[in-house]
């Protein structure tokens, strides 16, 4: 009778026979990293985002980290980063020597946007990462107008947004580069740890290829100080199952978006708004209401997964503290407070949607206050 947070389980068990005989194939061939696995599952990640490279590496960290040296970011420059992300954003940024300056967010689509950017850059600004935040992608047009105005590199955080459209190209193919996690719980999870960077650009895609392997090109010679950080080939068997799957899994998502909001919950709750251009590929299906933590314990209690991510944002957490900005992030502070992810998932069907609205329903918490304007309203799902 549950509803999960996460219902991906469902729409993986039929692959799980495929999974495991292309990896039991690769235990047989004995080439376990950097293999023909990686390869081909970086050729297939390209095509699928139509962007000329993908370099599989470690993780969805590391492929930041790895990114924004890429792209030529280090000691003592500023990135502009917003203050509502997984801690993993502005961590990379750090690890590269590098100084996180937190932007606020859009408050009716919660991601950067350029207006909420702008305010932040300095004369030693050298980099963005707008995040495509639960899947919603970020207004590229402005933030690439921005970024070439003041001759800014443009790092796409796209670890949620896999399967997400902006216009008429790929979440991943719309900044100088871009990164992925393929962390279970993502839209294209696999069976552990996995990351992977996107570009067009030869050069960043070259780097990036010699960051993960020690900054070496041929194994022997090491020009630069890097990172063993390179994807499994048994990670990328199972992707390669998954991938093909993909598109399916975001439209059943998109759909599952819609029919929450045909079930009427936005009388009650803020449901989540698409930025305008964008498809929203629904990491996270994120409501939000001033008695969250009262919705929170009430959905709790019916069964119903419910979390709340990011309720303290960046610029309080306390590693990261010495780098908040003097003045306050009004949309990033009301989000955190007000924000609660419902069950999403390729799984999730019209019943289970049904139970969790009748179960918010109950909760009869207050309706929300109708003044987050920016974004459009959420399109219907496919
Ligand atoms: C998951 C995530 C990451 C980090 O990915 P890992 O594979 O867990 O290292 C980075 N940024 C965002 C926005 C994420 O959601």
């Amino acid at each position: 009778m549950s509803v999960p947070l996460f219902a991906t389980a469902p729409a993986l068990r039929p692959l799980l026979d495929e999974v495991a005989e292309r990896q039991a194939a690769v235990l047989r061939s004995g080439q376990y990293i950097l293999g023909p696995e990686v390869e081909a599952f970086e050729a297939e990640l390209a095509a699928f985002l139509g962007v000329r490279h993908c370099v599989g590496v470690a993780n969805g960290t590391d492929a930041l980290t790895i990114a924004l040296r890429a792209l030529g970011v280090g000691e003592g420059d500023e990135v502009v980063v917003p203050a509502l992300t997984f801690f993993a954003t502005a961590e990379a940024v750090v690890n590269c020597g590098a100084i996180p300056v937190f932007c606020d967010v859009d408050p009716a689509t919660l991601v950067m946007t350029g207006a909420s950017a702008e305010p932040c850059l300095g004369p030693r600004t050298r980099a963005l990462i707008p995040v495509h935040l639960y899947g919603n992608p970020a207004p590229m047009d402005e933030l690439r107008a921005l970024a070439s105005a003041h001759g800014l590199a443009l790092l796409e955080d796209a670890a949620q947004a896999a399967g997400a459209r902006y216009g008429d190209k790929m979440a991943g193919a719309l900044g100088d580069a871009a990164t992925f996690s393929f962390f279970p719980s993502k839209n294209l999870g696999g069976f552990g740890d996995g990351g992977a960077i996107a570009t067009d650009d030869d050069e960043v895609a070259k780097l990036a290829r010699r960051l993960r392997f020690h900054g070496s090109d041929d194994r022997q010679t090491h020009v630069d100080i890097g990172y063993n950080s390179r994807l499994d080939d048994l990670q990328a068997a199972g992707l390669r199952v998954l991938l093909p799957h993909l598109a399916d899994w975001t439209a059943a998502r998109r759909g599952a978006a819609a029919a929450y909001e045909a079930t009427g919950l936005g009388d009650q709750l803020t449901l989540p708004v698409e930025t305008p251009r964008g498809k929203c590929c629904y990491h996270l299906y994120v409501v939000r209401t001033p008695a969250r933590d009262d919705l929170a314990a009430h959905l709790a209690a019916a069964d119903v997964g419910a979390r709340a991510y990011y309720s303290t944002p960046l610029h309080q957490q306390p590693a990261l503290r010495r780098f908040a900005p003097a003045g306050p992030l009004p949309g990033v502070e009301a989000a955190a407070a007000e924000s609660l992810a419902l069950p999403m998932g390729p799984a999730l069907g019209e019943a289970e949607v049904a139970r969790v609205a009748e179960a918010v329903r109950a909760a009869d918490v207050e309706p929300a206050p109708q003044s987050h304007a920016q974004g459009e309203a959420v399109a219907s799902g496919g």
